[in-house]
């Protein structure tokens, strides 16, 4: 299942989306700030401004001094807030420890955060009443829909428990009628409740973690997992060559919920610009 084909495609709607948004003397505006020189953000940023630069965006990267204190960074959120060229403010982790990131993400105009993190756009999701969505559930639940994967009914587990993946990515097949059951690190038996799933989505953080005898033949494995091996390559949570055998379908690493993330924090600018017309 792959990611990278489907961000493609999608690259070329949302192209048609933002000229046709430039053509009404709107472009869509993406603020992004980065504190430190943590390599692995770094790398991140580049990339999502050179996505952001290629589909015609106004794109800003703001780069602060690991020595920022949270007072500056909050008057900086508050600077693109109200600036009306920027439609989405995406505040890139991890911060320095002299920063709660819980007053940086809840300081971002639930309007404009294009990740889906503020607690406005958590709640509404969790109510059925979805606005801004976390960008790597959301781009999942794309490719699922993208594969015409038939959700209802079916019986999904989601392992890890986070507030940007696991939470949110439960929420979603629930609120497309899947009967869900969440795991995370207490989980007894993980493996065998794992192999009840039709759906198995695996956002743990740990290579490999995830072997054949964790999955239903036929089910539907998603690895969201991003992770180094001892050569430094990356790797997802599951074990892709042996779990390829007895899944029906598995996103690999790279190249899977990856470039769906980037995608959907594109798409979800562009649907706040759209909303300013
Ligand atoms: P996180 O905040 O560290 O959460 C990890 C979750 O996994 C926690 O809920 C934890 O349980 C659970 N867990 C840890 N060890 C476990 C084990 N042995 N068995 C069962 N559950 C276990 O991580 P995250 O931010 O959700 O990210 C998870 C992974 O996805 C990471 O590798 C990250 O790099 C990757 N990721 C990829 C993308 C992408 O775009 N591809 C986006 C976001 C994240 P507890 O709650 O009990 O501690």
């Amino acid at each position: 299942m792959s990611g990278k084909d489907l961000a493609a495609e999608m690259n070329k709607e949302m192209q048609v989306m933002v000229d046709k948004l430039r053509s009404k003397g709107v472009t869509p505006g993406l603020a992004v700030l980065l504190v430190g020189e943590d390599p692995a953000s770094q790398t991140y940023v580049r990339n999502k401004e050179k996505r952001a630069k290629s589909l015609g965006f106004y794109s800003v990267v703001e780069r602060y001094s690991e020595e920022i204190s949270e007072k500056e960074i909050l008057k900086e959120i508050k600077r693109f807030n109200q600036d009306d060229a920027i439609h989405g403010i995406l505040i890139q982790l991890p911060l320095p420890k002299q920063i709660d990131p819980k007053k940086v993400l809840n300081a971002v105009n639930p309007k404009k955060d294009v990740d889906g993190f503020h607690p406005v756009n958590m709640g509404k999701l969790l109510i059925g009443e979805p606005d801004k969505i976390a960008c790597t559930p959301y781009g999942i639940m794309k490719l699922l829909e993208n594969h015409k994967i038939e959700i209802a009914g079916k019986t999904a587990v989601v392992i890890g428990r986070s507030n940007i993946v696991g939470k949110p990515m439960a929420q979603l097949l629930l609120m497309n009628d899947a009967t869900v059951t969440m795991a995370h690190s207490k989980t007894n038996h993980l493996a065998e409740i794992a192999k009840t799933a039709d759906i198995l989505v695996v956002a743990i953080g740990k290579g490999h973690l995830v072997t054949k005898d964790f999955i239903k033949p036929g089910a539907v494995v998603i690895d969201v997992g991003m992770n180094r091996d001892a050569n430094g390559k990356l790797i997802g949570d599951v074990k892709a060559d042996e779990v390829a055998e007895v899944a029906g379908y598995l996103t690999p690493v790279p190249g899977g919920v990856g470039p769906m993330t980037i995608t959907m924090l594109l798409y979800q600018t562009i649907i706040s610009a759209q909303r300013t017309i």
